[in-house]
């Protein structure tokens, strides 16, 4: 077995341990593995190794290493900040986008699909720790978002995604992945127009897995962990 295929294996073994301890049932929990900065050929292992849903969150990047990943079955979403201008190159290659953090951005997501007679699944990103240097809208805003995003008719609302809190102390990082779980409530109790399908949680990463799956997550995005540190 490869490095990368037996790291793919440890991670899944992760994933299941911590559904395990809390009684869910670990096929309910997708892994994404993000794969920013990594060389295609790594990439391409991964695939080979068994990895089906890939994320990229540089718009550049996606777009530079698309060509080099066609030829193998994956899906890829995107999990970074996106620009405006860098969203016409990102929708053709992506099924979803994850980083849905505002009206405009959304609506110009929703025309691109449009003009590609395509409907998008998108998330909404949720800013959960309040840190400054984080993407995401503010939780008191969320609803109202996926109640927009909802209107949309390109876009078609999955759920919610966060990058946890960074942070030491477990008990801040669980309560940042626990508030986006109460948020999907929140947007499912609602009732909103197209936001009846919002079940996803994409939350965790390489050193918070098992707790994000605790909180509820259906969707991990893992790097480091199936790649080791990324290059330079
Ligand atoms: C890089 C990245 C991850 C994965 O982080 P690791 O710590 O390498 O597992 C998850 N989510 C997003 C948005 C990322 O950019």
């Amino acid at each position: 077995m490869s490095e990368i295929s037996q790291a793919l294996a440890a991670v899944r073994d992760r994933v299941a341990a911590a559904a395990r301890v809390v009684g869910r049932d670990p096929r309910e929990v997708r892994l994404l593995l993000a794969v920013k900065a990594q060389p295609a050929h790594l990439v391409r292992q991964a695939i080979g190794a068994g990895a089906e849903l890939l994320g990229h969150n540089r718009a550049q990047e996606l777009v530079e290493t698309a060509p080099e990943l066609a030829d193998l079955p994956h899906e890829m979403h995107f999990i970074g900040r996106l620009q405006s201008n860098k969203a016409t190159k990102v929708v053709p290659l992506v099924t979803c986008v994850q980083s849905v953090d505002g009206p405009a951005i959304a609506q110009r997501l929703d025309r691109l699909a449009g003009r590609a007679e395509r409907v998008l699944d998108v998330l909404v990103q949720v800013n959960t720790s309040g840190e400054p240097t984080k993407a995401g809208v503010a939780p008191e805003e969320a609803a109202g978002l996926a109640a927009a995003v909802g209107a949309l008719p390109h876009l078609r609302l999955r759920g919610l995604m966060t990058i946890g809190a960074n942070s030491t102390d477990v008990d801040v990082v669980r309560a940042s992945y626990e508030r986006l779980a109460l948020l999907r409530e929140e947007i499912l109790a609602g009732g909103a127009a197209g936001t009846g399908e919002a079940r996803e949680l994409s939350m965790g990463m390489s050193g918070d897995l098992e707790v994000a799956v605790a909180a509820g997550a259906t969707m991990v995005r893992v790097g480091t962990a199936v790649f080791g540190a990324r290059p330079a």
